[in-house]
């Protein structure tokens, strides 16, 4: 007897889904990581702040780049005095710059912004829920 049923033997195992897995990783968010002298974490380059070393008339001073323009050696700090006051200790300036660096600039960068009147307290206020007298 004539079989005519033809057996679709040729099925292919689709598990072409685990190829996937590898573009995913390499995804990654378009952001460069730069470590902060201060702490050593690494961190987005955009919440850290860019320190540059200028010359002035012979003294190497560390200025704040805010716009990111200046060229020449940087460093990244997190803008947060903790982070200077970790760079300053571990002599994180010198060393990332390669020489002296002052860094009169910087701290007075810093105190700006201490100065700033944000106006909420870091501490969260709780609010008195069990009030009840
Ligand atoms: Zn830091």
């Amino acid at each position: 007897m004539y079989k005519a049923g033809s057996l679709s033997a040729a099925q292919a195992p689709a598990a072409a889904s685990a190829a996937a897995p590898e573009t995913e990783q390499r995804r990654r968010p378009h952001v460069p990581q730069r470590t902060c002298i201060g702490c050593r974490k690494k961190s987005d380059q955009a919440v850290l702040l860019r320190l540059a070393r200028v010359s002035m008339e012979g003294v190497y001073a560390v200025r704040v780049d805010e716009r990111r323009r200046v060229s020449g050696r940087g460093a990244w700090l997190h803008p947060d005095p903790a982070c200077l006051r970790l760079a300053v200790k571990r002599s994180a300036f010198p060393r990332a710059f390669k020489g002296p660096a002052g860094i009169t600039d910087v701290e007075r960068w810093f105190k700006a912004l201490e100065n700033v009147p944000t106006g909420n307290g870091l501490e969260t206020v709780q609010p008195e829920s069990g009030s009840e007298i």
